[in-house]
């Protein structure tokens, strides 16, 4: 084969996309239950908008982005040049500021459904191009809005049929106390650090918070040896904190602490959560967000407060399949017209297309072939009637309708047959 779909991207055939469909549905419906409404925005940005929001020694940034040149291949300054998004919380950041969003409501609930691009290695099983469902929520800092937040994912993957999920929950503080944990943090390690992988060294200098997530260390050791981060909290967070877990138990919705949960990205602030599925082994995170109360004031924009998540449609899709979720997937059961001979070959088409118009989903055969052949596509795409139209039939200004099913036929004026396949579809 010629050409092959880029390393690290996949195709989405006809038999797998009413899956895709349903997860959409209802992540799209979960979202208007909860009042979050979509936007979309380009599927590049500024490269600037990313390096500025997700920072520019983290690997996305340094390694992973997809970047072009808007004017070929001279290297322009920055601002000229463009991004496929990595991830979806700095587009949709940048177009609230942009139509200031903020003026129309002080508290804005966004959802997008868009796919981000990332450099990854093919070879661990990461896709270059995902598909992500994510919210983010702008205007307040009410720690109900966190739960809220949580609560419409753990729905949304609930509806999908996810059962059996778990809530993590932690709070990373803020720029007063993060300063103070990462010291802890650096000193309760510094004996360590070298026997550690090389990530993690690199991560010692420049973002040690990122260690507690490292999967290459043995934490059954490490756990005693770091600090809590929940020891180093400022009172602002602490309280913040409090609430969020209050919120959660009004809401009957249960959740663990986990003290090395931190984000992948720096802008986190506070709350951070990730839904997690004890069977799926290695990528067991399903769902992942947090608070990022500073990011829009890092975009140039007036304090305004934020938090989020986001959503792998894969992600979803491949723990749908590891815990055997049946989706109820409705298969559409067209109208098949079937004609016999020349002369009802065109009569049959004007029928085919009289019953699209009417919102019927009906199928003929284009390939001119036998009786028998035509039925059996109508078998193959699961119709349930079947519309025979001969050369006695056209004589008779008749058309015989076959039930599928009961293998029943019968004799229908043409002129009635549309109307008559419409009451068919509304009795379902
Ligand atoms: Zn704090
Ligand atoms: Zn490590």
């Amino acid at each position: 084969m010629k050409y092959q779909a880029p390393r690290g991207t996949q195709d989405l055939l006809p038999e797998d996309a009413p899956r895709w469909r349903y997860v959409e549905q209802m992540f799209r419906q979960t979202c208007a239950d909860f009042g979050y409404e979509e936007v979309r925005t380009p599927v590049f940005e500024s490269t600037d908008l990313f390096v500025r929001a997700v920072g520019e020694h983290t690997d996305i940034v340094s390694k992973e982005m997809y970047s072009v040149s808007a004017h070929g291949s001279e290297a322009d300054e920055r601002r000229e040049r463009l991004t496929l998004r990595p991830e979806g919380t700095a587009p949709a950041l940048r177009a609230y500021l942009q139509h200031n969003l903020g003026a129309k409501s002080p508290l804005t609930r966004l959802f997008y459904v868009a796919p981000n691009f990332r450099h990854e290695r093919p070879q661990s099983g990461r896709l270059r191009q995902h598909h992500q469902t994510g919210i983010e929520a702008l205007g307040s800092e009410d720690p109900a809005l966190d739960a809220e937040v949580i609560t419409l994912g753990l729905t949304y993957l609930r509806r999908v049929g996810i059962t059996g999920a778990r809530l993590e929950v932690n709070s990373v503080g803020c720029p007063e106390c993060r300063p103070v944990y990462r010291e802890r943090l650096r000193a309760a390690l510094e004996s360590r650090i070298g026997t550690m992988c090389e990530n993690c060294r690199r991560r010692y200098d420049t973002n040690p918070l990122r260690i507690l997530d490292c999967k290459a260390e043995d934490w059954s050791v490490l756990e005693a040896v770091v600090p809590d981060l929940a020891d180093c909290l400022c009172e602002p967070c602490a309280q913040h904190f409090a609430h969020v877990q209050a919120v959660l138990q009004v809401l009957d919705v249960p959740y663990e602490r986990n003290p090395r949960l931190v984000r992948g990205l720096d802008y986190y602030v506070r709350t951070s959560f990730e839904i997690v599925h004890p069977q799926l082994g290695a990528q067991s995170t399903v769902l992942g967000g947090g608070r990022y109360d500073g990011l829009m004031e890092e975009l140039g924009g007036p304090p305004t407060p934020g938090i989020g998540f986001g959503c792998g449609i894969e992600r979803v899709l491949l723990a749908c399949e590891a815990l055997e979720v049946a989706f109820p997937l409705e298969a559409v059961r067209p109208v098949f017209v079937v004609t016999l001979g020349e002369a009802a070959r065109l009569p049959g088409l004007r029928l085919l297309n009289d019953l699209r118009q009417a919102g019927i989903a009906a199928q003929a055969d284009y390939l001119g072939r036998s009786m028998k052949a035509q039925m059996r596509a109508a078998n193959r795409v699961g119709a349930r009637t079947v519309l025979l139209l001969g050369e006695n039939e056209l004589a008779a200004g008749a058309i015989a309708v076959k039930d599928m099913e009961t293998g029943a036929q019968e004799s229908c004026p043409l002129s009635d047959v549309v109307g008559r396949m419409r009451g068919r579809k509304d009795e379902g």
